[in-house]
């Protein structure tokens, strides 16, 4: 009874529910499906496809212990992944295919089409909960509809999981090797340029490493993390946002190792850990509105009266924010750090997707399309939730008049310009006091090789707030 476990975003052996299931059932060959074309329709960064196929050549060597060979296909898109997996279930007569469950639009369409195509020719399909606590739709309000407001929804969550905590998986003892080669997993895939040495050393491959990552985040900064998670300057939260969303490591550990430190509370205890936690619900949210509202995943505000607001066709500024020139140093350090480490502090990405999408008025679908072509972490789920929040379309948003000043918030999350200097080099010379506005001075405190503000901040702002209060429908 040969199987077939089809990865996804889940390259990892430990606590991979579809591989347990998998060699539970029978001997089991893997399979990936490398997909160029869809990955440009979805705007997947060049750099987390590099991190994809690292992260597949350190599995296929975890999987060789457990003697689970691994093969590699290659299809323009998704309309041809069901054939791809037919004829391998085919050549090798595997009669189970196992996959864990993805959660766009898209993903689950494709998903369809598989199951339909396998079921047809008598495979059996089964489908795993993996990547999230609950299974969306399981979590309901009262009235029986997906949450909207992130506070019930946490408070759904944790009621929950206080009744029953989902456990990790052990590894799966090895299976008799099987007479089936493993492929080998290409260094590239064609229009995605390989990024650079320094940002691969930030993001090294391996869940082995992930779980490293993990272990020192809980022993050196859990603790603290409330404290420290708006310092863009420190190392203050866990940088597993990549290994969660390739799925290096999993929901389920990430939780289990913040309880383990807070003595198995959830919601008490320290306040590192419980703010941690919160932060793990915010993914866990975010994939649930996916589901439960699939408009956002189709390019739609949540909020419908928010489609009427006047975005501004801006391409020199828009240009300007991508690329670091706005004038405004946090917005620019924080657009350089995500061009060269494909990562960026969420106190950042909010600062910056505020300032797009409301003190330059341009779309936030700009934003978040820029963001994914960006991002190793990119994961449409989240960054499609945190745009919406920033520009106040989406659910339980920031309020429209609740407007970060980039000026303000760079003086107070990076008091001594320490994250400024480090991506500007351009404005060491100033001192903490006038490095945040450097527009402001004049003569030895100015910085005459750095940009002047694009947009004025005062009147962007008014300009913001109007274009929300005229909205047909009022105020949103
Ligand atoms: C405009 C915008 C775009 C974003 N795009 C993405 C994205 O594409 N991918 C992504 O993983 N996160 C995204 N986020 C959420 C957040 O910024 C990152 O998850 C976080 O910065 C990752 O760093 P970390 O792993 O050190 O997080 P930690 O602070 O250590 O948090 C732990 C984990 O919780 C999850 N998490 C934390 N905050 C959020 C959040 N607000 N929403 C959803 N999940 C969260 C992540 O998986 C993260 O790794 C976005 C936020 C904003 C405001």
């Amino acid at each position: 009874m040969t199987q077939l476990l089809w990865l996804r975003s889940d390259l990892r052996m430990s606590d991979n529910t579809a591989l347990a299931a998998a060699m539970a059932s029978g001997p089991t060959v893997a399979l990936y499906v490398i997909t160029p074309c869809q990955w440009l329709a979805h705007d997947d960064a060049p750099c987390k496809v590099d991190f994809w196929l690292r992260n597949l050549a350190e599995l296929s060597e975890q999987l060789r212990t457990l003697n689970v060979p691994l093969l590699i296909r290659e299809v323009d898109d998704w309309s041809a992944v069901a054939n791809a997996l037919l004829k391998v279930c085919r050549q090798l007569g595997v009669q189970g295919v196992h996959f864990n469950d993805e959660y766009g639009v898209n993903e689950q369409r494709r998903d369809q089409a598989v199951t339909r195509l396998l079921e047809d020719a008598g495979i059996g399909v089964r489908r795993h909960l993996d990547q999230l606590l609950f299974a969306p739709g399981t979590l309901l309000t009262q009235s029986g509809s997906y949450f909207k407001v992130f506070g019930q929804f946490r408070k759904a969550c944790l009621s929950r999981l206080e009744i029953s905590l989902p456990a990790c998986q052990p590894i799966p003892a090895p299976q008799a090797p099987l007479p089936v080669d493993s492929d080998q997993v290409p260094v590239e895939v064609s229009g995605f340029a390989p990024p650079s040495d320094y940002l691969r050393a930030l993001w090294p491959a391996g869940e082995t490493f992930a779980q490293r990552r993990l272990a020192a985040f809980v022993d050196d900064d859990l603790e603290q993390y409330h404290q420290r998670r708006d310092l863009p300057a420190e190392p203050g939260t866990s940088q597993l946002s990549a290994y969660l969303a390739t799925g290096v490591i999993s929901i389920r550990q990430c939780l289990h190792a913040a309880l383990a430190h807070n003595q198995g509370e959830l919601d008490s205890g320290s306040t590192g850990a419980t703010t941690w936690i919160n932060e793990l619900l915010w993914r866990e949210f975010y994939k649930h509105i996916l589901v439960g509202y699939p408009r956002v995943s189709m390019h739609r505000a949540f909020r419908a009266e928010t489609e009427a607001l006047p975005w501004r066709h801006a391409p020199d500024e828009l240009a300007a924010w991508q690329e670091g020139r706005s004038g405004f140093p946090i917005v620019d350090a924080a657009m350089r750090q995500l061009r060269e480490t494909g990562w960026m502090h969420n106190r950042l990405r909010m600062v910056v997707a505020m300032f797009l999408s409301k003190n330059l008025l341009i779309d936030w679908r700009e934003g978040e399309h820029w963001f994914m072509r960006q991002l190793i972490d990119g994961d449409l789920a989240a960054n499609n939730g945190g745009w919406q929040w920033s520009a106040s379309t989406g659910t339980d948003s920031v309020p429209y008049f609740r407007l970060f000043n980039p000026i303000s918030q760079s003086q107070r999350f990076d008091p001594d310009g320490q994250f400024l200097r480090r991506w500007l080099p351009e404005l060491r010379h100033l001192g903490k006091r006038e490095i945040h506005n450097p527009s402001a001075q004049q003569g030895l405190f100015g910085a005459p090789n750095y940009p002047k503000p694009i947009v004025d901040l005062g009147k962007s702002r008014a300009r913001a707030l109007d274009a929300f209060r005229n909205l047909p429908e009022g105020r949103p």
